[in-house]
C-alpha cells in the first residue's frame, strides 16, 4: 500500500563503509584533528540543558575567555561555522541604515561587505591590493568621514596570508561613535591577539583552524560596550537563531535562568572543550610563540629552495597560514593531487589569488617544527618534479 511501499530503492552506496583517508590537513582549514578531540565526540550524548552539559558549557566559556584574552561576560560559541560568527556579529552590532566600514585585504572583507549589504547596512570599503595590510591611517581617515557604527577588520586574511595590525583601531572606532569587530577565524591562537588590551568590541573565530577541532562552532565574544548597544537597539535583531541576548542567556552569560534556545550540537561542544583543554595545558602564549618560531623556520626552508612568499613584508605575514607564489610553469592543481596521493593536503589560492599561490596552513598541532619540515620537504620535492615535466 501507499503507506509502506517506497518506489525509491535504498542507495546501495550506503551499505558500504565510508572511505576516509588519513590525510594530514596542511591547507587553510580544517586542520588535522588530534585523537583526543576526535574521541571526545564519541562520548555519550547528553541533553542540551542537563546539568553535566551546562557545566561543560561553563568550562568552554572560561576556555574561550582565556584564548580570546578577555573578561567579557558574553563569551560563548555560536552553533555554526565561522560564517555563523560573522553573521551573528554583524546582525547584532548594527541596525538597518547604519554604516559598516570594512577594511578589505582579501576575500573576507569582501564577504563582510556583502553581508552588510544583505542586511540593509550602508557599506564603506577601504581596500588594498592582495598581499598587503590595510593601513591604520586609511581606516582612520574613512572612519572620520563616514562615522561607522561598526568597523570590520579581518585579523588573519586567509586568502592572502596577511596579519592585519589591530593597534589603535578600537580608539578610532570609539572616537567616531562605533564598535570594532574583528574576524580571527584563521588567526586566533596562531598570531598575537588580546581582545581586552586591544579594546575589541566583538571578535569571533572558528574551531577548525588553530583549535584543531572539527568545524561547526564559532566562538564569539562581545564587550560591555557592544552589549550596551545591543540592549538598546531600536529594532530587535532580525534573526532569532543569532540573537546575542538569546544565545547569551542559553550559554549562562546573563546570570538569569537558562532558557532553551536551540539544541546545542552536543558532540561539537565536547570537541571544543577538549581543544581548549589542550591549549590551556600548553599555554596560549606558548602556542602563539610556537607558530611564530615555526613560521620563521618555514620561511628559511622555502627561501633556500628558491620559493617566493606572496606577502613581501615579513612583519605583515600570518604565522599560521603561509602563502607561497606558484613558480612559473608549475601546475598547482597537479602539485595538490600529487601531495594528496602522499596523504598531505596543501591548498591553492582563494578568490583573486587562485592560481597565483599555494596556501600552507600550520595550525595548532601542525605547527610542530619537525612535522612542518617534513611536509614542506615533500611539497618542495613535488613542485620541483612538476617544474621539470
Ligand atoms: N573568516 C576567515 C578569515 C576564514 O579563513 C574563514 C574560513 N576559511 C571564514 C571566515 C569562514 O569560516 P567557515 O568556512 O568556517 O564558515
Amino acid at each position: 500500500s501507499l503507506r509502506t511501499m517506497s518506489s525509491i530503492p535504498p542507495p546501495e552506496c550506503l551499505f558500504k563503509e565510508m572511505n576516509i583517508p588519513n590525510r594530514q590537513l596542511y591547507g587553510p582549514g580544517p586542520s588535522t584533528m588530534p585523537q583526543a578531540i576526535g574521541s571526545s565526540q564519541a562520548q555519550p550524548l547528553l541533553g542540551h540543558l542537563h546539568p553535566e552539559f551546562v557545566e561543560i558549557m561553563s568550562q568552554v566559556r572560561l576556555g574561550l575567555q582565556y584564548v580570546f584574552k578577555t573578561r567579557n561576560a558574553y563569551t560563548f560559541a555560536v552553533s555554526g561555522t565561522g560564517h555563523a560568527g560573522m553573521e551573528a556579529a554583524i546582525l547584532n552590532l548594527a541596525e538597518r541604515g547604519e554604516t559598516i566600514l570594512v577594511a578589505k585585504a582579501g576575500i573576507w572583507g569582501m564577504r563582510a561587505a556583502d553581508l552588510g549589504r544583505r542586511l540593509g547596512l550602508k557599506v564603506e570599503v577601504v581596500e588594498v591590493p592582495d598581499g598587503q595590510v590595510v593601513p591604520v591611517s586609511a581606516i582612520e581617515e574613512a572612519a572620520k568621514r563616514v562615522k561607522p557604527a561598526v568597523i570590520f577588520v579581518c585579523h588573519g586574511e586567509s586568502s592572502t596570508g596577511i596579519a592585519q595590525p589591530l593597534e589603535g583601531l578600537s580608539k578610532i572606532a570609539h572616537d567616531n561613535g562605533g564598535l570594532l569587530l574583528v574576524d580571527t577565524v584563521a588567526s586566533l591562537g596562531g598570531a598575537p591577539f588580546d581582545a581586552d588590551a586591544l579594546g575589541v568590541d566583538c571578535v569571533y573565530t572558528a574551531t577548525q583552524k588553530v583549535l584543531n577541532a572539527p568545524p561547526g562552532l564559532a566562538p564569539i565574544s562581545f564587550s560591555d560596550r557592544a552589549m550596551q548597544k545591543i540592549k538598546n537597539r531600536k529594532e530587535r535583531v532580525a534573526s532569532f537563531y543569532f540573537d546575542a541576548l538569546e544565545l547569551g542567556n542559553y550559554w549562562g552569560c546573563d546570570g538569569e535562568m537558562r532558557r532553551y534556545h536551540h539544541t546545542a550540537p552536543i558532540s561539537s561542544v565536547y570537541a571544543l572543550r577538549e581543544a581548549l583543554a589542550i591549549i590551556a595545558k600548553k599555554g596560549i602564549d606558548t602556542l602563539i610563540q610556537q607558530h611564530i618560531d615555526n613560521a620563521v623556520a618555514l620561511y628559511s626552508q622555502l627561501d633556500q629552495a628558491g620559493f617566493k612568499m606572496f606577502v613581501e613584508k615579513k612583519e605583515d605575514r600570518l604565522p599560521c597560514l603561509h602563502t607561497v607564489r606558484v613558480p612559473e610553469g608549475v601546475d598547482w592543481k597537479a602539485v595538490q593531487s600529487s601531495l594528496f596521493a602522499q596523504g598531505i593536503e596543501v591548498a591553492g589560492g582563494l578568490g583573486a589569488t587562485t592560481g597565483k599561490i599555494f596556501r600552507i596552513g600550520t595550525f595548532g598541532q601542525n605547527s610542530e617544527p619537525a612535522k612542518t619540515k617534513e611536509v614542506l620537504s615533500k611539497f618542495i620535492q613535488v613542485v620541483k618534479e612538476q617544474s621539470k615535466l
